[in-house]
């Protein structure tokens, strides 16, 4: 169980919020506006209403006992930046920012920020893989070259094994496992047979998946 510090609690940190609840992680949220402090009440571990770039304020929190901090404030860049650097300042082990725009990127990452996360652009770029493809299921894009995918099975793959396909020869692309019935299976081997109620997890170089599944 982590123990995260949560600020900001527009419906980017709400939804964060709701699901640090569902991996049962300790969450401490903060908003200024009373209101959304208490619309998230019931999916928190401790809530507080304050200023973020109140430095008192922010050292009462004791920042230093979270493992992870989370600034979630996205129109505001005067107090995202703020915010980043002061939690740097009292000792914060890792700060993770929201950026909105391109530029706050590096001004984060030069202010505080361990780590920047980008919903549009991150969201933009799924959205446009996964419309490409009926197959696709899911997508994690781990740099400019390299993605995990989810796919269903392509209809000429079915029935075959996967030593059958031998596509990490033909295109260097590694199967990791299996999902059948919601459950993800890593456990897999050459002679595993893949059907038409599986989907596959694969990882590889974006140009080869893009050719090896023509998207
Ligand atoms: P979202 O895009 O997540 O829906 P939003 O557009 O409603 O958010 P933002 O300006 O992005 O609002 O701010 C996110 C949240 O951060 C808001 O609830 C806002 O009250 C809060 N916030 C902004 N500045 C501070 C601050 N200095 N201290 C604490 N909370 C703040």
């Amino acid at each position: 169980m982590k123990s995260i510090l949560l600020i900001g609690l527009g419906r980017f940190g709400r939804h964060i919020a709701l699901k640090l609840h569902d991996l049962n992680h300790q969450v401490m949220a903060v908003d200024i506006d009373e209101e959304r402090v208490n619309a998230v009440l019931s999916f928190v571990t401790n809530a507080q209403i304050g200023d973020s770039t109140n430095e008192e304020f922010l050292d009462s929190l004791g920042i230093r006992n979270f493992d992870t901090c989370i600034v979630a404030i996205g129109d505001n860049f005067q107090n995202s930046l703020e915010t980043a650097s002061l939690l740097k300042e009292l000792g914060a082990k890792k700060v993770i920012a929201r950026a909105s725009r391109g530029v706050q990127e590096k001004f984060l990452l030069r202010n505080g920020a361990d780590e920047v996360v980008y919903p549009e652009k991150q969201l933009a770029a799924w959205t446009a893989i996964r419309c490409t493809s009926e197959n696709i299921l899911e997508y994690i894009e781990l740099d400019d070259n390299c993605s995990i995918l989810e796919l269903s099975v392509p209809t000429g793959w079915i029935g075959k094994t996967i030593i059958q396909l031998d596509i990490r020869k033909k295109y260097g692309i590694n199967i990791l496992g299996v999902r059948e019935n919601g459950k993800l299976c890593m456990e897999i081997t050459a002679d595993t047979i893949l059907t038409s109620e599986k989907s596959i997890l694969v990882l590889g170089p974006q140009k080869a998946i893009q050719k090896c599944f023509h998207i």
